[in-house]
């Protein structure tokens, strides 16, 4: 390469300002310097210079010549550096005087060379050097503003945004908007497809909602799956929701094809309201709040208000009194029978996770399970309730009690995205002598909208080594027909939404029907869960599903009821055909319970 070439590499453009023929003088030196391939352009007059400056990408370099008035002329520099921000100024003057120098510098000018002394070379190597330092200065300017992952900006650069709404509500008594979106199962997805995918997910979800916004909002990456937005000019609370619901539907409307598979991907957006008078800090914890309330709603999108503060810190007193359960033995566990209409008999037992803290209380399943997977408490806990069953199990079988029951136990799908679910479930089982059938392990729906691929190969291992896998919740979640078919398992548990209101829809149990033709063809055992009334039971038993579970059999009982029941070999799911019409059977209880 040239020497020119390179001096000339990564410039394109120069301005030079200087007054009258001054301007074309050291345009022409510039001009020798570079060599071709750089355009010159002489401007006599600082507006003329200016004007060609208008736009950022005007120039790459501008030499400004501060004339015969030496540090009177800094002036022009300071109008220079104001309206480009983004280009290289370098200074010459007549007077090479250290003070002009370090005011030039100080003003933003990145180098001073004195007219005299700098010939064409000079002065190319001086633009080139310069405008390559403000190259890296703006990068790195960039890099502490700008997430790198998604190039949104960064949580530093959201909270300068804040303070400017703030104070610009202040000014115009306009209220502004701040959300805070999260996005649903991200750990799940991250943990079980790999942080490849969970990386390509959150620039796909940062598009999207940078496509949902206007050109002045600002949308930050907070940290982690957590976006921050500022919205000015919202038109109160009505037309922030009415934005937050654009943004929302931005990001579910369309399936994410991510690693070959189509994943579903849905945030919780808290929204809140600030004005003037709003401290940076409290707006965004408020936020905060309400998106974890709009992610327990199983909502969209939620508005903050003051009632909420309590709940977050009842989470946080959940956080701190789960750790001790664990640690104090506090957690326990109740088992609810799984009945077979067919000779009403117990076919297995569900057991399910109770939790007594001598401060909050009995607090149930659905508010804690949540947390603990989301501090991966789940695992520890997912053990000792792997432990605990089976060991009841044995206890039973030992004095000759439901050798043939089935036991049922949840797993939660972050514990699936560990290998070592296999080990310690091979364990127990050896341990207490499990026959194959007796353990069947319930895993929620999600884990098939995941679409975990370790997670399919988990479930082919754990059911080698004789366990049963139900799907539990089927039918309210988001999954593909195609990995309803893929999935190896052997029950899929029906939740109470398909079974209520059984008897009086029509509609709803054509759809049963359907569902119960579905799992026939996939080799797959429905079981009816959350049935309450005999009527849901007889439509359950017409319509051939025959396993159930629910209130009207038995709420989860302690170990003792159930042993109980095994003991005087109770049919709990013996009844009554509904009550013939009164007019046969008059004074008939249409309900009543065999007892046997
Ligand atoms: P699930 O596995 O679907 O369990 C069924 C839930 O429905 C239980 O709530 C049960 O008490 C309740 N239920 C049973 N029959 C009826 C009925 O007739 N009507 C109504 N309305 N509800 C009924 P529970 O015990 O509060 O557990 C809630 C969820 O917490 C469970 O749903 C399961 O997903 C999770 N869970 C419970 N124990 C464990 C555990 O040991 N590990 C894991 N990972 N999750 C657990
Ligand atoms: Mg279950
Ligand atoms: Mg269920």
């Amino acid at each position: 390469m040239r020497p020119e070439a390179i001096a000339a590499a990564g410039i394109e453009r120069v301005v030079v300002a200087a007054e009258g023929e001054r301007a074309s003088r050291l345009a022409g030196l510039v001009r020798e310097g570079f060599g071709q391939g750089v355009e010159v352009v002489a401007c006599e007059q600082l507006a003329e210079a200016l004007v060609a400056l208008e736009s950022p990408t005007a120039a790459d370099a501008v030499l400004l010549d501060l004339g015969p008035e030496g540090g009177e002329g800094l002036g022009r520099l300071e109008r220079l550096c104001e309206q480009s921000l983004e280009t290289a100024i370098v200074v010459v003057s007549e007077w090479g005087d250290e003070n002009t120098a370090l005011a030039a510098l100080a003003a933003g000018a990145q180098d001073f060379l004195e007219a005299g002394t700098a010939d064409g070379a000079v002065l190319a190597k001086a633009l080139r050097y310069a405008s390559e330092r403000t190259r890296i200065e703006r990068e790195l300017e960039h890099r502490a503003m700008y997430d790198p992952l998604t190039g949104l900006p960064n949580r530093s650069l959201f909270e300068d945004r804040l303070r400017g709404a703030i104070a610009r509500s202040g000014r115009s008594g306009e209220p502004f908007a701040v959300l805070f979106a999260d996005v649903n199962r991200f750990k799940l997805i991250n943990d079980t497809l790999g942080h490849g995918v969970g990386d390509a997910l959150l620039c796909e979800v940062a598009g999207r909602l940078k496509s949902a916004l206007r050109p002045a909002d600002t949308v930050a990456r907070y940290g982690g799956d957590e976006f921050g937005f500022v919205l000015e000019g919202v038109e109160g609370a009505g037309g922030a929701r009415r934005l937050a619901d654009r943004v929302a539907e931005a990001v579910s409307s369309e399936l994410l094809e991510l690693a070959g598979r189509e994943l579903s991907v849905e945030i919780a957006i808290g929204l809140v309201l600030g004005d003037g008078t709003s401290d940076p800090e409290t707006v965004v914890r408020d936020a905060d709040v309400a998106m974890y309330r709009a992610k327990a709603k199983g909502e969209a999108v939620t508005l903050f208000d003051s009632s909420m503060q309590a709940s977050a810190s009842e989470r946080f007193e959940i956080e701190q009194g789960l750790r001790r359960a664990i640690d104090e033995g506090r957690l326990s566990l109740v088992y609810q029978p799984l009945i077979n209409l067919d000779g009403g008999a117990m076919y297995g037992v569900e057991a399910l996770l109770r939790w007594n803290d001598p401060v909050l209380g009995s607090v149930a399943p659905a508010s804690f399970i949540p947390i603990a997977e989301e501090l991966r408490l789940i695992e520890p806990i997912g053990r000792w309730v792997l432990h605990a069953a089976c060991e009841q199990l044995a206890s039973w079988r030992s004095r000759g009690l439901g050798s043939d029951l089935m036991l049922n136990v949840n797993v939660s799908p972050v514990e699936l995205g560990s290998p070592e679910i296999v080990d310690w479930v091979a364990k127990e089982i050896d341990r207490w002598g499990i026959r194959p059938g007796q353990l069947c392990l319930e895993i929620t729906e999600s884990v098939l909208v995941a679409g975990i691929t370790d997670g399919e190969q988990r479930l082919r291992e754990l059911r080698e080594l004789g366990a049963r896998i139900a799907i539990d919740d089927f039918g309210t979640g988001y999954s593909s027909l195609d990995a309803i078919a893929r999935f190896p398992y052997d029950y899929a548990k029906l939740d109470r939404g398909m079974i209520a209101d059984l008897a009086s829809d029509a509609r709803r149990r054509r759809f049963l029907r359907g569902i119960r033709a579905l799992a026939t063809t996939l080799g797959v055992t429905p079981v009816a869960e959350g049935v309450e009334t005999a009527e849901e039971a007889d439509a359950l038993r017409v319509l051939g599903c025959g396993l159930v579970q629910g209130y009207l059999f038995s709420r989860p009982v302690p170990p003792a009821e159930i042993e109980g029941m095994l003991a005087r070999k109770d049919r709990p799911g013996l009844f009554t055909r509904p009550a013939p019409k009164p007019a046969q059977a008059a004074g008939a209880s249409s309900h009543s319970r065999i007892v046997v």
